[in-house]
């Protein structure tokens, strides 16, 4: 029993906690001689523990051309993309790389979700509609006030749910499942407590990534950037979303990098995507001008997407309640596993196919000329 510690610090290459995650993150990094930066965030985690965003560079600190994997936009999918980024450092990481090649591993761009097991901020709100000029707010989503009221459910129990998605279910016959997805998930600003609410202002974590990201990339010129989720696509696998022009130098790049059939959309768990608005990959090109960027999103699947909904139902009503109870703890429970299942098939999977993709990016990266 000499290794009980880090049977209880880890499960499947999984930490238990952010702190947990953190340590381990740290001392891969130090093993590969990365060299640290980041911003301690105003708030703590439950335990009362301190809460980073965090970044690890490699290589030339000069460099004209950049690989980035960050994780933790979404708070509780860190999980996921942590034990990723730690698996990779563990298998050798970026390795020897040439002059003018660097790499960055930026680790809980939402720390206060991470350490909460949340998707959201300490505002409640999605840092991945929190990305927006707001000198010039997106128009509110027409359905967004009529669905709204039905997604603040009063008990979690199986009778307000059920009515919750009939609400729902009534909106996407009446709207389509284009309108259903944009009001339901697209983001909104008008409603604090609401689902995918994209905040007032930047968040802390926003303005912690613009921060950092200019001193971490430096006088780069092009830069890769993964930013790893969970949640969305086939159970275990990579589901990629990149939103630049076809035709761009971001969009042939990333075609260059991660292939063809990383678009190809196989294995999607919605019928139509919203219409995402202030998504942080969009964002990244104005915190490095003169740095041509090629961001991808990759999710890591998990359920089937009423599934997924079941949980932003849970997270709404959860943050809503004042005291413990035993239906918080199942809402609670069913929430993680959403997004970080605890199924040792799952988890195995997500840390071969990230580090593969780690390595793939890398190797592009070294490959590239110039
Ligand atoms: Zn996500």
């Amino acid at each position: 029993m000499g290794t009980t510690g880090s049977i209880s610090d880890h499960h499947g290459g999984f930490a238990d906690t952010y702190a947990g995650a953190r340590a381990r993150w740290q001392r891969a990094v130090a093993t590969r001689g990365g060299r640290l930066d980041g911003l301690r965030h105003p708030g703590t985690g439950p335990d009362g523990e301190a809460l980073w965003l965090d970044l690890a560079c490699f290589g030339d600190p000069q460099a004209s051309s950049v690989f980035v994997v960050s994780c933790g936009t979404h708070g509780i999918e860190g999980f996921a993309g942590s034990a990723v980024q730690t698996a990779w450092l563990q298998a050798g990481g970026p390795g020897e790389l040439p002059p003018g090649k660097a790499v960055v591993l930026v680790h809980a761009i939402n720390p206060w979700g991470f350490a909460h097991r949340q998707r959201v901020t300490e505002n409640n709100v999605d840092l991945n509609r929190n990305f927006i000029d707001f000198a010039s707010m997106p128009p509110a989503h027409a359905g967004h006030a009529e669905l709204h009221p039905h997604l603040m459910l009063e008990r979690w129990d199986e009778a307000e749910i059920a009515r919750a998605f009939a609400a729902m279910d009534a909106y996407r016959e009446r709207a389509g499942e284009q309108a259903f997805s944009d009001a339901f998930n697209g983001g909104q600003y008008q409603s604090p407590e609401g689902l995918f609410y994209g905040g007032h202002e930047p968040e802390w974590s926003h303005r912690a990534l613009a921060q950092c990201v200019p001193r971490a990339l430096g006088p780069a010129r092009r830069c890769v950037w993964v930013d790893l989720h969970t949640g969305i696509g086939p159970y275990g696998l990579p589901f990629f979303f990149n939103f630049d022009a076809p035709g761009s130098w971001g969009r042939q790049r990333a075609l260059e990098v991660w292939g063809e059939e990383a678009f190809s959309g196989k294995g999607a768990t919605h019928k139509a995507f919203a219409v995402y608005q202030g998504l942080m990959i969009d964002a990244l090109p104005a915190m490095v001008p003169g740095c041509a960027m090629s961001p991808v999103v990759i999710e890591f699947g998990t359920h089937e997407r009423r599934r997924m909904q079941r949980a932003h139902l849970a997270l709404a009503w959860m943050r809503r309640q004042q005291s413990a109870s035993d239906a918080l703890e199942r809402a609670a429970a069913e929430y993680r596993e959403a997004f970080i299942p605890s199924d040792p098939a799952w988890r195995a999977s997500v840390l071969r196919e990230g580090v593969a993709l780690c390595q793939r990016g890398r190797d592009a990266l070294v490959a590239e000329a110039g």
